[in-house]
């Protein structure tokens, strides 16, 4: 392609990209859409300057207002969070969890987590999965065991394996996060053999913020990492929370130890994602979790195998559904977004013991996060269910669904829960 023909090309992508979006159900649980000022802030002058170091103690000239409104996401993110310390530097949640690896613990210490089939996630993986607490930071990994039936942490067999490991950190949280984790049952237990315990909230801090989950910070943890662009609606980007105690080797571990440029407009978009969770939030995750539960029963109805049918499906805003009658999570996932509905397979905790692999796992997992930002609510959720079942169960030809679920979706093109709404979730902003 010539250079003018690859331009155009790379820009009409966009724009089909974002009409394409405006049509589909997006149900990607680590996925959300932001408010208009979100975007707004996304664009401006800040992504092309530097401010390494601390507000008002930066390695740079020109940081007057980028000090101002990084203070302002840091009291935010601290009064949202009830935390006494916050760190908005780290750019993803990765990094996060990585700057907290790094202050909490030495390579060659053992952590203990999630396996990812379990539900952890990549980052706190061992050395050869290439994960990111064994490749990167030298972390010895060993399980915390699963309650498959439950689909949470056993907590007894838990308690005894820290007992026996000893590890130098406990990290709860994970991506397949239906029931809130067992911190409080086993921060106690990991202190006492030495342990520093951690919760990553990379999923859930919208959910946390809004007070629809659990409450780390007062169950134990010391350390919560997050990813702010999950359920919490804000621009790709990390952030970490914590105890004063441990403020200054999270704040060494992130500058200079992970960060050089710390993505300043993604800080000023976090800002206001923070001040419209602390207005909005409350409302904002009642319903992902309301809808969540309604999602799950829908299809549980329409005769897919939700998990955990006995405990309500969720708590969270995740729901998963076990396949296998009808074929694997990686099939079903190219046929429903070719239905325009766009979720992700997923590994259930037992598929490597039945050899399944990530590719073709047993599962696709569903979150609700951003139908609810565009105003859906629980009657929604039964349509959902229904087209997800024409889908998977009656084997529909996706092109005819796919058209229904488009004009399903036009009712619902504004962002909810923020301020100011003008533009359209999906619209594609030119300012050529
Ligand atoms: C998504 C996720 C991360 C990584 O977050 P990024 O912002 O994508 O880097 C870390 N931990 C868990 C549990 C996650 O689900």
């Amino acid at each position: 392609m010539r250079p003018k023909e690859a331009y155009d090309r790379t820009l009409e992508l966009l724009q089909r990209h974002h009409e394409w979006f405006r049509s589909a159900i997006p149900l990607i649980a680590s996925e959300n859409v932001t408010s208009p000022a979100v975007r707004e802030a996304l664009i401006c002058d800040f992504q092309h300057r530097y401010a390494e170091g601390w507000p008002g103690e930066r390695v740079y000239a020109g940081c007057v207002y980028i000090d101002q409104v990084e203070i302002i996401a840091m009291d935010l993110a601290r009064e949202l969070f009830e935390a006494e310390h916050a760190n908005v530097q780290p750019v993803s949640g990765l990094t996060a969890n990585l700057a907290a690896f790094t202050a909490l613990t030495d390579p060659g210490d053992t952590m203990m987590c999630l396996s990812v089939a379990s539900g952890g996630h990549i980052s706190m993986a061992k050395k050869k999965f290439g994960g990111t607490a064994g490749a990167v930071h030298g972390l010895e990994i060993e399980y915390l065991p699963l309650d498959e039936k439950r689909m949470n942490i056993d907590v007894d067999a838990a308690a005894k394996k820290i007992s026996e490991v000893k590890p130098k950190l406990v990290t709860f949280g994970g991506s397949l996060f239906l029931f809130p984790h067992p911190v409080k049952e086993l921060s106690k237990v990991a202190k006492d053999c030495g342990a520093h315990v951690m919760y990553d909230a990379a999923h859930v801090a919208g959910l946390i913020a809004g007070g629809q989950f659990q409450d780390p910070l007062r169950e134990g943890a010391e350390v919560m990492t997050c990813s702010t662009h999950k359920t919490l609606p804000g621009p790709q980007h990390g952030m970490i929370l914590c105890t004063k105690e441990l403020a200054e080797s999270i704040n060494k571990a992130v500058f200079p130890g992970i960060v050089s440029n710390h993505h300043l407009h993604s800080v000023a978009a976090l800002a206001i994602a923070l001040a419209e969770m602390l207005e909005f939030g409350k409302e904002y995750t009642a319903q992902i979790v309301r809808n969540a539960k309604a999602l799950g029963k829908a299809m549980y109805d329409q005769g897919l195998s939700v998990l955990c049918p006995e405990l309500g499906f969720t708590e969270s805003h995740i729901v998963v559904v076990d396949v296998t009658k009808y074929g694997d999570g990686g099939t079903l996932e190219k046929k429903l977004e070719d239905a325009n509905i766009i979720l992700n397979r997923n590994l259930l905790p037992w598929d490597p013991r039945e050899g399944r692999h990530y590719k073709n796992p047993g599962g696709i997992r569903l979150g609700t996060s951003e139908v609810t930002r565009l105003g859906m609510k629980e009657s929604e959720m039964k349509q959902i269910a229904e087209f997800i079942r024409r889908i998977v169960i009656d084997n529909e030809d996706p092109k005819k669904v796919a058209a229904e679920v488009a004009e399903f979706r036009k009712e619902f093109q504004k962002v909810h829960y923020c301020f100011e709404s003008a533009t359209e979730a999906y619209e594609y902003i030119k300012i050529r």
